[in-house]
């Protein structure tokens, strides 16, 4: 089973996903808890790269290096995770490239989108719970919470806007595979919604 987490930045991803993941462990399930970019060795270098660079970097190049990321990690975490048996829950994957590097910054969304299939030959999640946030109220978290600035937490407040705008009409084309919440509810109630999901979908 194959579980992502997407939402932008200061959405709750991260504090969701480690809920779930501790839940699901609870249970003796196997759960590998990944993460893009940098959840790998070279995808932490790449990571660096993008979030740390200073200086320009054009937006097919981003688009390129986040797809590389992604590549390694689907092919060296992700797949032999899932051949296992494991249960699998990875905050971002696809749909963050889509909204990011397609929206954010305005390549065509389809291109970004098979550019990343392309990588990952073509795997798709089972489920992604998108945390919806307006751009605003996630700036604020993050300022009131971190003290260092990812490169592109400094976007301009457009830029999330659009990722945010994207992320909405990814859930909307794919409702199947999207549970979407609002991300300004209490953490133990969104945890209660994505974990009452996961528990229909383990008993399929
Ligand atoms: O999720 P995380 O905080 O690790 O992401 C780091 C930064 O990378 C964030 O500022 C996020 O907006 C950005 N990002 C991006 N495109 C992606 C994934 C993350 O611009 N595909």
């Amino acid at each position: 089973l194959f579980l992502t987490l997407e939402g932008g930045d200061g959405s709750g991803k991260s504090t969701q996903s480690a809920l779930l993941t501790e839940w699901l462990a609870e249970q003796g399930r196997t759960v590998v808890h990944a993460r893009e970019p940098g959840g790998t060795e070279l995808g932490l270098e790449l990571r660096e790269i993008i979030l740390h660079r200073r200086g320009y970097i054009a937006p097919r190049a981003e688009a390129l290096l986040y797809a590389a990321d992604r590549a390694h990690n689907v092919a060296t975490v992700v797949r032999p995770a899932l051949e296992r048996g494991d249960i699998v829950i990875q905050d971002r994957y696809l749909d963050s490239s889509v909204a990011y590097q397609g929206a954010g910054r305005v390549l065509a969304t389809d291109e970004v989108r098979e550019l990343s299939l392309w990588a990952t030959e073509g795997l798709l999640p089972h489920l992604t719970v998108l945390l919806d946030l307006d751009a605003a109220t996630g700036r604020s978290r993050l300022d009131a919470s971190r003290t260092r600035y990812d490169r592109l937490e400094a976007e301009a407040e457009a830029f999330h806007t659009r990722v945010r705008d994207a992320y909405r009409a990814l859930a909307d084309a794919e409702p199947e595979r999207f549970l979407v919440l609002d991300a300004t509810r209490p953490v133990e109630e969104l945890q209660r919604s994505i974990r009452d999901r996961v528990s229909a979908l383990l008993a399929t």
